[in-house]
């Protein structure tokens, strides 16, 4: 058995004093840079735009009210893409429909039309569909087989062209091409060291992704129009084919964990997946393909892609509030309530903040269990509170901008912190702010 490399290189001191350790911070970006629009509404992706946030209805698209009402709420939720089937005749219908109504309730979102099997006619057949959505996305797994898979992919990339539309080529290993895969599996069978089967997949989805791409720029797609994807099921096999795809490309790349699951395992899947390719540069859009759990709101996906974002310094959405996990210290659920209360005041009160208070998305909140780290946590924050642990005296420090403001104490701690904020916040983030 091999001995374990201590972790420390010989010659290498414990304490630095030659060169600062550098800061925390994602490697840059280097795709080209699309836009996706709805009229006035344009949503830059890739280069140098902000990491977009999409997301999916799980409405019928024939239901035209229910469709509008989730893209609505999606787009509200902070989704700044909303992708729909367009499944059969009935959902193509629809679209028009349904962007009317979105317009009529004022939400400008980008509609992209998810296509399978039969894109390239209902395209063809229902123009008022395709020039009601902004972006087609193009599964070149399920496009068509044998002679009719250029053919029709091509229909698909020149109805683009005709009204003026981007496109996602968005390879998935559930329905990756049969014919691709069965050829590419064939030739590694004869290669004298034959690849591991999951290595000629993760080199099938890059090809049929990036030959895809090829193929629509021959057609007459400009390059900063073609978003791509390959998204598999598994964190390890997302990255590795993500790390592979940006080195071979400069195509915006949109980023999935595909079907990652329910609950606390989808979202941790994610996060994890999502996380060591967003900090490697790797990711213009992301999806968060949560399948809700009985009774979740949709809206729940876009929560956590959001999330993933803002907690890798990437993007800022709502407020953060710092709360320690609690421990023995802490026997009462006071401070779990009260970090509870303001999380939770914070996001009701950004859709009317987020207006009045520009830049408050960047405020910090720490609510503390004790005083172990309490006045620490305190002060690295915008404003924070450390309440009282088991055994302490009944009294919780605040602090603001690092200085301690004052002593809460009694039953209204909760009431008078929630309005230190509300001040904090006029004052720092209001018209009169300087
Ligand atoms: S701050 Fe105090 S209560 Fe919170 S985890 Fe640390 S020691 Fe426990």
């Amino acid at each position: 058995m091999t001995a374990i490399e201590p972790p420390r290189a010989a010659g290498v001191p414990i304490v630095n004093t030659e060169r600062p350790i550098p800061l925390g911070a994602p490697a840059p970006r280097r795709t080209r840079q699309g836009v996706v629009a709805w009229g006035d509404h344009r949503v830059t992706v890739g280069g140098n735009a902000p990491i977009r946030v999409q997301s999916m209805t799980n409405t019928d698209t024939a239901d035209v009210i229910a469709t509008a009402i989730q893209v609505k709420e999606l787009a509200q939720a902070g989704s700044e893409l909303v992708r729909i089937t367009v499944n059969n005749d009935e959902a193509a219908r629809a679209v028009p429909h349904i962007r009317e109504q979105l317009d009529r309730m004022g939400v400008s979102v980008p509609l992209i039309g998810d296509f399978h099997f039969n894109g390239h006619r209902l395209l063809a057949e229902y123009p008022a569909m395709a020039q009601a959505l902004s972006k087609y996305r193009i599964n070149p797994g399920n496009v068509g087989r044998g002679e009719k898979k250029d053919r029709q992919f091509a229909q698909m990339v020149e109805a683009a062209l005709r009204w003026g539309r981007p496109i996602r080529i968005g390879v998935n290993w559930g329905s990756l091409d049969p014919e691709l895969l069965g050829q590419m599996m064939d030739d590694n069978a004869r290669r004298p060291q034959p690849w591991d089967a999951r290595q000629v997949m993760y080199e099938a989805l890059i090809t049929s992704a990036l030959a895809s791409a090829e193929r629509a720029i021959e057609i007459g797609m400009a390059p900063e129009n073609i978003v791509l994807s390959c998204k598999v099921s598994n964190a390890q096999d997302l990255i590795a084919v993500y790390q592979e795809l940006a080195r071979r490309c400069d195509y915006p790349l949109h980023l999935g964990l595909t079907e990652a699951g329910m609950g606390t395992k989808g979202t941790v899947a994610s996060a994890a997946a999502l996380a060591v390719l967003l900090q490697q540069g790797i990711g213009d859009t992301i999806r968060v393909s949560l399948t809700p759990q009985p009774g979740e709101p949709r809206t729940q996906e876009v929560v956590v892609a959001l999330e993933i974002l803002q907690a890798l310094g990437l993007r800022a959405f709502v407020p953060s509030v710092t709360a320690c996990p609690g421990c023995g210290r802490t026997t009462s659920t006071v401070f779990q309530e009260l970090a509870k209360q303001i999380d939770d005041h914070l996001r009701a009160a950004m859709p009317i903040w987020r207006s009045r208070y520009p830049g408050v998305e960047n405020l910090r909140v720490a609510v503390m269990g004790c005083i172990v780290n309490g006045p620490g946590e305190s002060k690295h924050a915008d404003i924070g509170i450390s309440l009282p642990g088991t055994g302490e005296a009944p009294a919780a420090p605040v602090y603001v901008d690092g200085q301690k403001v004052a002593t809460l104490r009694g039953e209204r701690i909760a009431e008078e912190f929630r309005q230190i904020v509300e001040d904090y916040v006029a004052r720092r983030f209001g018209s009169g702010a300087g």
